[in-house]
Formats: C-alpha cells, sequence, structure tokens
C-alpha cells in the first residue's frame, strides 16, 4: 500500500538550497516522493540530500542556475535520465531584491529580480511540460507570492515578477488541461527563510510590521508552505487547475 501524498512521484524542486524549497525537499519525501534538488549553491544541495537520504529518502541534486536555459534542461534531463520520468514540479527558485521606492530602484535590480523570478520560472516550465507530455501526465506548482495578487510597498520588480508567476501559472494550466498536465501556484504570504531574513536583516521593524497587517499576526514556517504545495501537486486534488493558493495567514483575504 503507498502512503503519503506523493507516493512513488518523481518530482523536481528548484531553489531547493534553503528555505521553502528545502522545506519542501523534506516535506515531499516524507509524503514518499523520490526528490531532485536544483538550486546553485552545490555544499548546500549535497548536504541535503545526504540528510535525506540517511532517512531512507531517494533523493539526489542538479547544479543549476534556472536563469540560464540551458540549466533549466539540464535539471529536467538528469531527472529523466535519472529516475525514467518527471512527475511533478515544484517551481520555487526566486529571489527578493531591495526594498527600494519605485522610482530610486535601478534597471540592474529590476534585471536581476526578473531573471531569477520570470525567465527562470518561463525555462523551466519549457522544459518540465515537454517531459510531461512525453510522460501524458504532470502536475506543476509554482511558487509565486502575496505579492503576486496585491502590492508590497518598495518591491515593485518584485511584486511585478510574482504577478507574471500568476500569468504563466494561468497559460500553462489552460494550454495543457487536456493533456493531463495541473499547474497551480501558492502565493505565501511572510516566511522564514534567507529572504525575509535578509529583508528583516536589513529595514529593523519591518517583521512586526507585516506580522500586524497578517490576520494571523505571524511569520509562516516554510514547512507550511511545502505542505501546501504538496497537496496541490499531488493526486488527491485532480480538478483542480490554474488556480493560486494563498498560504499567508489570512493577508490577501482582509
Ligand atoms: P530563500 O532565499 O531561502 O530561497 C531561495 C531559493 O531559490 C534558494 O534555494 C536559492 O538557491 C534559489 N535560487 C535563487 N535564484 C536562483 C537561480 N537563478 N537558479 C536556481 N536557484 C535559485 O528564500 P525563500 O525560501 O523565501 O524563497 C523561495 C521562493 O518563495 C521564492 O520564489 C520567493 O519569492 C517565494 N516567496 C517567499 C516568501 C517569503 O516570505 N519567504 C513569500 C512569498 C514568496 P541558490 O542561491 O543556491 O541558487
Amino acid at each position: 500500500m503507498n502512503h503519503g501524498l506523493l507516493p512513488g512521484k518523481v518530482v523536481l524542486i528548484t531553489g531547493a538550497s534553503s528555505g521553502i524549497g528545502a522545506a519542501a525537499a523534506k516535506v515531499f519525501a516524507q509524503e514518499g516522493a523520490t526528490v531532485v534538488l536544483a538550486a546553485r549553491r552545490e555544499e548546500r544541495l549535497a548536504e541535503l540530500v545526504d540528510v535525506l537520504r540517511d532517512k531512507g529518502a531517494e533523493a539526489s541534486y542538479i547544479v543549476s542556475d534556472v536563469s540560464v536555459a540551458e540549466n533549466a534542461a539540464r535539471a529536467v534531463d538528469f531527472t529523466v535520465s535519472t529516475y525514467g520520468r518527471l512527475d511533478a514540479a515544484f517551481n520555487n527558485a526566486g529571489i527578493g531584491g531591495d526594498r527600494t521606492p519605485l522610482h530610486l530602484m535601478s534597471d540592474d535590480v529590476y534585471d536581476t529580480i526578473m531573471d531569477a523570478n520570470v525567465r527562470g520560472l518561463w525555462n523551466c516550465l519549457r522544459y518540465e511540460i515537454a517531459a510531461m507530455l512525453e510522460n501524458g501526465a504532470g502536475s506543476i506548482v509554482n511558487n509565486s507570492s502575496v505579492g503576486g495578487l496585491v502590492a508590497i510597498p518598495t518591491a515593485a520588480p518584485y511584486v511585478a515578477s510574482k504577478h507574471a508567476v500568476v500569468g504563466f501559472t494561468r497559460a500553462a494550466a489552460d494550454e495543457y488541461a487536456k493533456q493531463g498536465i495541473r499547474v497551480n501556484a501558492v502565493a505565501p504570504g511572510t516566511t522564514r527563510s534567507e529572504i525575509t531574513a535578509d529583508w528583516f536583516g536589513r529595514n529593523p521593524g519591518l517583521e512586526d510590521m507585516v506580522n500586524s497587517m497578517t490576520p494571523q499576526g505571524r511569520t509562516a514556517e516554510p514547512e507550511e508552505i511545502a505542505a501546501a504545495a504538496a497537496w496541490l501537486l499531488s493526486d488527491r486534488c485532480p480538478f483542480l487547475t490554474g488556480t493560486v493558493l494563498p498560504v499567508d495567514g489570512g493577508f490577501v483575504n482582509q
């Protein structure tokens, strides 16, 4: 008998070297998945794969900068050549970037954020969908943000990039629904990770301010986002596609 939400599923996780992606690697493995971890920092990936294998999970990693198309292709190819297919993908890689009023933002900040958050997703989606079409089925979850649904002050390029994640989610869900591929997104609220450690470290009082604007009054643990992604990726919700699920302590519902 298969246990867990993702029994035997081969799942690629981008941005798996820290934060939500690293938590997803643990949660998905606990739910029975075979996980392939992708990111740029090899040491982090190798350490996490060791931890997962020690717990009996099937896990591998591939160093990949998703903003480079060949790297995204390599991550998908590696998954298929190692495990025979790609059942699911959590497109989580992303950066926060500087928090600055829009009129003071540099081109460099814009380019860096768009390359990681939008081009990175675009690159991954193309190769993942091609592999899933070969397989005749698949499930994808993209990591947007509450910033993909509403504005966040002093983060205009980030907000625009996360709205683009929502756009790609809707477009891909619509285009591949009849071919057995579901595409959804999570829209996390403030979550403990390197992005928020950086933002909160450079902006004293920001965490308290964000928490005070969140009905549950707190920051999420990365495992809470990973759990929602695991369910969306699983076969428990076969009629669910094109949706963007806020996982935000009630933030966008106010
Ligand atoms: P972290 O900084 O802890 O994790 C980001 C991950 O993305 C790292 O593993 C990083 O790995 C990877 N990454 C960044 N750029 C690239 C790239 N070009 N190619 C491959 N991997 C990359 O932050 P989070 O866990 O918070 O971020 C994960 C996702 O969650 C992001 O998309 C973020 O926008 C989203 N999110 C986070 C929220 C939060 O409050 N924390 C709220 C809403 C959304 P490496 O540096 O090794 O490449």
